[in-house]
């Protein structure tokens, strides 16, 4: 699935040659600092900050926000579980909100979701689907809260021609094995922010003072964790971001085209998109769920509700509210009682029983693409 080879393994091998594997060891400006400026650069943000995994970097951000006990986050009934378990991580507890059609956190729920208390919201860009951000980022405006974008299932992608992870006030990437590019693992934290920016500096490296930049930090040291990432995770992600355009723009064609083949059907319609012009995924809706499994089974296409570990209900250590330490536990903390049920996002359960993914990748050959189009359309319900 990956584009990847002998160029990330050159750089690799120049890491090892080089005996240069922490990213603050030394001198000359290593591989971590060269991707973080190339990053920069193509999103146009002006902080980027590598860590060793996306949920590390949706933690630091969060403490670069300044949320902690007490805060209540919004997050999504449908995405990948370190979502939800970045604000217990900082003490605070998140809330769920429902998705729309489209897959993403639904703006009108968020507005039914937010208390005295809540901080921040945590838009998921999942499955290389875009949220709403012009409605979140209105929202937040209005209520004063921090938008920590969740980019980690879309790197690389725009909403209305402006960088996913690069609109609200922090933004997350994830480099692990499943995303757009990969050096195994690896996340990095994008901001505008200095402040943030600082804090999640301070945060990532053991409180980064015996650093040579920490000359330059102006915001109070404090306790953090060590979540840096190594020069061999920069080595192959400087040459991975290189690959970043072509992937996309592969992906957007192939995009175009089952968008424009699959929208002929009768049976079922191709979900809304909050920005159709720069889309990369693609899901459909069936009228019942009953006509979404048919679906499924004919096509191997996999209906979301059975993608069973992004649906809220089966995240296990949010449903169940344990910690690792019982006086650690933040729902404790937390203002008023929060409570979990299986049934408190019908809404979302309702959509993903009616959805289905179409699976394609950068590198599908177009007449295969062509031919699968025909054998969706061929279903008979
Ligand atoms: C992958 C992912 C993460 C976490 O990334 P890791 O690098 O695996 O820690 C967070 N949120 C979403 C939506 C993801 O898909």
């Amino acid at each position: 699935m990956h584009n990847i080879g002998k160029e990330e393994v050159q750089a690799v091998r120049k890491v090892i040659m080089d005996n240069q594997f922490m990213r603050y060891r030394g001198g000359e400006t290593g591989y971590v600092e060269r991707f973080e400026k190339a990053l920069c650069k193509k999103l146009d943000v002006k902080h980027a900050l590598t860590m060793n995994s996306g949920t590390s970097a949706l933690i630091s951000a969060l403490v670069g926000l300044n949320i902690g006990p007490g805060d209540e986050v919004l997050v999504p009934a449908f995405t990948w579980v370190a979502t939800a378990l970045a604000p217990l991580a900082v003490g605070a507890v998140p809330v769920l909100v429902d998705i729309d059609e489209t897959l993403t956190i639904d703006p009108r729920d968020v507005e039914k979701k937010i208390t005295r208390h809540t901080k921040a919201i945590i838009p998921v860009h999942v499955c290389n689907l875009v949220c709403d951000m012009k409605s979140i980022m209105r929202i937040s405006r209005k209520y004063k809260l921090a938008v920590c974008e969740d980019a980690c299932q879309a790197v690389g992608l725009q909403y209305k021609n402006k960088y996913v992870g690069a609109i609200g006030h922090a933004g997350t990437f994830s480099f692990n094995q499943y995303k757009n590019i990969t050096c195994g693992e690896g996340g990095a934290l994008l901001t505008n922010d200095d402040t943030i920016n600082e804090r999640a500096l301070i945060y990532h490296d053991t409180g980064c003072y015996t650093r040579s930049h920490a000359s330059k930090i102006t915001h109070p040291f404090f306790a953090g964790v060590n979540y840096r990432a190594s020069e061999i995770q920069g080595a192959i992600l400087h040459v991975q971001l290189k690959r970043l355009n072509d992937i996309l723009k592969k992906l957007h064609t192939r995009r175009k085209l089952l968008a424009e083949l699959l929208s002929q059907s009768k049976d079922f319609k191709v979900a809304p998109h909050n920005d159709p012009n720069n889309a990369i995924g693609i899901m459909l809706l069936f009228k019942t769920p009953r006509q979404a499994k048919l679906f499924s089974q004919r096509t191997g296409c996999r209906m979301m509700l059975e993608s069973s570990r992004h649906v809220y209900t089966n995240w296990e250590p949010i449903m169940s509210q344990e910690t690792f330490h019982p006086k650690m536990n933040p729902y404790k903390w937390a203002k008023r009682k929060i409570k979990y049920r299986k049934d408190m996002c019908k809404e979302s359960l309702q959509i993903l029983s009616r959805m289905c993914n179409v699976p394609f990748l950068y590198d599908t050959p177009i007449p295969e693409i062509r031919k699968f189009t025909r054998k969706l359309l061929s279903v008979k319900f």
